[in-house]
C-alpha cells in the first residue's frame, strides 16, 4: 500500500505500538491489546513484552535455582501463563509445537543455570519470555482476521555484548531493518516481534535491561522512521506521580520530551529511561495509553506543547547505591576527581547523581540491568578505590526527583519543596545542573511518604 502526493509515491505514515506485560498478560488482555491494532491500519509493527509475571519467574531461573522442585515450581508456573492462553485459541495446534520447544529449552537452560549462573546465560533464558507472548499474540491477531507475521527481532536489534544492559548500535538496526522490516512493510502484514531483546554482532542473544520494551520500540520506530510510536501499558498515559503511591495523581495530556526524559531517567517506570533517545533524535511523537481503556486517552510526548507548568512531576527511584569518597588529598588539589572516575570508568560503572564537600565526594551509581536489585560497587573497583581515599558505601535509599520547568529561575522553588519535608532527612540534594529537576535522597522506609507529602503541597 502506498499514497500518491503531488505525483509523488510517499510510504504511507506508520505507527510502532508497543504492549507491556500487563497488556498482554492473559488472552483476554491480548485480545484488547490486539484489537487496538486492527482498528488502526497505521499500526503495521507491533513490539510486545512478555506475558505479565513471566520475566520475573526467568530472572529467579536464571540467577540459578538448584533446588529441583523449586525449579519444577518456576516451570509450571510459566507452563500455566502460556498454556491458559492457549487453551482459548481456535486453532491452539498452530503454537503449541513452538511454545513447548521453548518451555523445553527453559528448563534445559536453567539447569545450567543452577550449576553456573552467568550473564549471558541469563539472557538467553529471560528472553524466552518475549519469544513466547509474540507466538501467542501473533496468532490472537490472525484469528481476529488481521493478517500478522511473527518477527525474530533478533535479526534487527543489533546490540554490544554487555548481556543485561546491552547497547544498540543504532546505525547497524537501521540497516538490518532496511533489509528485513522495510520489505514486509510494503505490504498488508502486521509485523509482531519482542521488546527486550536484541542479539550481538555473533548473533548471541542480549537484552536492553528491564523494562527495556520501550526502548526496543522507540529504537525500531527511529529504525523505520515511524510517525508515531505508541507505549500500551496499564495506565492512560503518563501522570504527576506514580498513581500507586498518590492516589490524587492527575493524568498529564501533553508534555514536553526532554520533562518526560527526566521523569523516565528518574524512576517513572512508565517509560524506560532510553526510551525517548531515537524518538527524540528522529521527533517521533510518542502517545502513552492504556490498553484496558483506550478510549480515555492518554499522553503526548513531543518536542514542544502549550503548557510548561513550573511542577509537572515527581518521581521515585529506589535500589539506589550512594558510595562516598573522602580523603585529604583531595583539598584544593588537582587530578583526584579524574583518577576517581578514571577508576570508575575502567570497570564501566556509571555514575547518576554528584556532590561535592572539600575533602569528599558522594556519587550514586547507575543501574539499569537485567538482574535489578541495587547496583554494587564490584570488589576489585572498591579495592582500586580504596588505595586513593576511604569509601563507604550506603544502600536502602530512593532517589526523589521533582520534575519542573526553569526551576532554577523559579524564585522559592526549593523552600516550596524543603519547607515541606522538615519532618525528613534528604540528603545529596542535586539542583542545578538542569532546569528541569530538583532532586535528593531518602530513605527507602520515609521515600514513598516523602512523594505523597509533596504530591499533595505541590499538585493537590
Ligand atoms: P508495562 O508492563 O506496560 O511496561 P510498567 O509497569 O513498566 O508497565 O509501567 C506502568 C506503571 O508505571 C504504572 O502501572 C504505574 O504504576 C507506574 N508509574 C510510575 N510513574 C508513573 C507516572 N508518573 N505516571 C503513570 N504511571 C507511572
Ligand atoms: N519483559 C521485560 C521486563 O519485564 C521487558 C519489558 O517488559 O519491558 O522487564
Ligand atoms: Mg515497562
Amino acid at each position: 500500500m502506498s499514497f500518491v502526493e503531488n505525483n509523488f509515491t510517499v510510504p504511507p505514515p506508520i505507527t510502532v505500538a508497543k504492549f507491556g506485560g500487563t497488556s498482554v498478560a492473559d488472552h483476554a488482555a491480548m485480545s484488547r491489546s490486539a484489537t487496538i491494532i486492527k482498528d488502526n491500519p497505521a499500526a503495521k509493527v507491533v513490539l510486545i513484552s512478555a506475558c505479565s509475571g513471566v520475566t520475573n519467574l526467568l530472572v529467579e531461573l536464571a540467577n540459578g535455582l538448584a533446588d529441583n522442585e523449586q525449579r519444577s515450581k518456576r516451570l509450571q508456573q510459566l507452563r500455566t501463563i502460556h498454556q491458559d492462553i492457549i487453551d482459548q485459541l481456535a486453532h491452539p495446534e498452530t503454537v503449541t509445537t513452538q511454545v513447548e520447544q521453548l518451555i523445553s529449552h527453559i528448563a534445559k537452560l536453567a539447569e545450567q543455570a543452577a550449576q553456573k549462573p552467568s550473564v549471558q546465560l541469563t539472557d538467553q533464558l529471560v528472553a524466552h519470555g518475549e519469544l513466547l507472548s509474540t507466538h501467542l499474540f501473533t496468532q490472537i491477531l490472525n484469528e481476529m482476521g488481521a493478517s500478522a507475521l511473527r518477527f525474530d527481532i533478533r535479526d534487527v536489534m543489533r546490540t554490544d555484548s554487555q548481556y543485561g544492559k546491552a547497547v544498540p548500535e543504532v546505525d547497524t538496526i537501521r540497516q538490518l531493518a532496511d533489509q528485513h522490516l522495510q520489505p514486509i512493510l510494503k505490504t498488508d502484514t502486521i509485523i509482531v516481534s519482542q521488546g527486550f531483546i536484541g542479539a550481538d554482532e555473533s548473533g548471541v542473544t542480549t537484552t536492553l535491561g528491564r523494562g527495556g520494551s520501550d526502548y526496543s520500540a522507540a529504537l525500531i520506530a527511529e529504525a523505520i522512521s515511524a510517525e508515531i510510536l505508541e507505549i500500551w501499558t496499564d495506565v492512560p498515559g503518563m501522570y504527576t506521580t506514580d498513581p500507586r503511591i498518590a492516589a490524587n495523581a492527575k493524568p498529564i495530556k501533553e508534555i514536553s520530551f526532554c520533562e518526560a526524559s527526566e521523569m523516565a531517567n528518574f524512576g517513572a517506570k512508565i517509560l524506560h529511561p532510553s526510551t525517548l533517545l531515537p524518538a527524540v533524535r528522529q521527533q517521533i511523537p510518542v502517545f502513552v495509553g492504556s490498553s484496558k481503556a483506550p478510549e480515555q486517552g492518554g499522553t503526548w510526548i513531543r518536542q514542544s506543547v502549550t503548557d510548561a507548568p513550573k511542577f509537572r512531576a515527581l518521581a521515585l527511584r529506589c535500589n539506589q547505591t550512594m558510595v562516598t569518597l573522602t580523603s585529604l588529598n583531595m583539598f584544593h588539589a588537582y587530578g583526584f576527581l579524574a583518577e576517581v572516575f578514571r577508576i570508575l570508568a575502567e570497570y564501566k560503572i556509571s555514575v547518576d547523581l554528584i556532590t561535592t564537600s572539600e575533602v569528599s565526594v558522594s556519587l550514586t551509581l547507575d543501574q539499569t540491568d537485567t538482574c535489578g536489585g541495587a547496583p554494587r560497587l564490584p570488589e576489585a573497583a572498591m579495592e582500586a578505590l580504596s588505595k586513593l581515599c576511604r569509601v563507604e558505601v550506603e544502600q536502602d535509599l530512593c532517589l526523589v526527583a521533582l520534575i519542573g520547568n526553569d526551576l532554577g529561575d523559579a524564585p522559592g522553588a526549593a523552600t516550596q519543596v524543603f519547607s515541606r519535608l522538615e519532618k525528613y532527612s534528604p540528603r545529596m540534594i542535586c539542583f542545578g545542573a538542569s532546569t528541569h529537576n530538583l532532586c535528593f535522597l531518602v530513605k527507602t522506609a520515609e521515600s514513598r511518604e516523602v512523594v505523597q507529602t509533596l504530591h499533595q503541597g505541590l499538585f493537590e
